[in-house]
């Protein structure tokens, strides 16, 4: 192993960490409410390994592929994967013999298209509406007019499980604010869905914000690992 890359991972770790309390605690809510995801995009699954010893359990990847080989040559850890990425239907089968949870459902068809692939595969996959807050559909995310119905297609089909609400937070618009819209859809779907917890929000730059606004998984990238090298799709 690496052990300058170990040290400078550890050191990332330790401040995302510091930064995760602080915000907990200035929300006064309990830190072990806020759960860590690794989001390790681009980066390789040496470092994957590395968070793994470092204690990390959660670990978010946004490109079919590239998250296919990391899982495979990290079989062996106890992860749990989370699909964060825009997905279309055409790589859901291969998603779903990996990733855990799928943060990015945001159309009917998708929803299907998990559900079959679950089934087909005898697994349970966890799966977050995503939410757009901004009014660009590029980006991905459902409007907020149809996330209710959304998750009531996710929560009566066979194959996946309703976990919650999942949203980036616009450019251009204070995150705190934008935040808050999406806590309140994710009341308004646990009066229908109690078990529809998970707020999944809140990213290197923004955690502390997503936190104050009830945000349950944050997904962290470039604060742990590093700037990302930019990348062609
Ligand atoms: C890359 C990515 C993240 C992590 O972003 P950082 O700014 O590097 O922390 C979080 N969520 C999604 C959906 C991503 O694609």
């Amino acid at each position: 192993m690496d052990i300058a890359r170990k040290n400078q991972i550890a050191a990332g770790l330790a401040e995302v960490e510091k930064r995760i309390a602080e915000a907990c605690r200035a929300a006064g809510r309990p830190r072990e409410e806020v759960t860590l995801i690794a989001v390790t995009k681009t980066y390789p699954a040496e470092d994957v390994r590395i968070l793994a010893g470092l204690g990390v359990t959660e670990v978010g990847e946004n490109r079919d592929q590239e998250a296919a080989d990391k899982a495979h040559a990290c079989a062996d850890l106890p992860l749990t994967w989370h699909f964060v990425g825009q997905l279309q239907t055409n790589k859901v089968r291969s998603v779903v013999g990996y990733a855990d949870l799928v943060h990015s459902v945001d159309r009917s068809r998708l929803v299907a298209a998990i559900g079959r692939e679950a089934v087909r595969a005898e697994r349970e996959i966890g799966c977050l509406v995503q939410v757009a807050l901004d009014d660009d559909p590029g980006r991905g995310g459902a409007r907020p007019a149809d996330v209710l119905g959304l998750a009531d297609e996710i929560a009566a089909t066979e194959g996946v499980r309703l976990g919650g609400l999942m949203a980036v937070a616009p450019l251009g618009e204070e995150p705190g604010k934008a935040f808050a819209r999406l806590r309140d859809l994710a009341l308004a779907v646990q009066a229908g869905h109690p078990g529809a917890t998970i707020i999944s929000a809140g990213m290197s730059g923004d955690l502390a914000e997503a936190v104050a606004r009830g945000a349950t998984h944050v997904r962290v990238g470039t604060a742990l690992l590093g700037r990302r090298k930019p990348f062609v799709r």
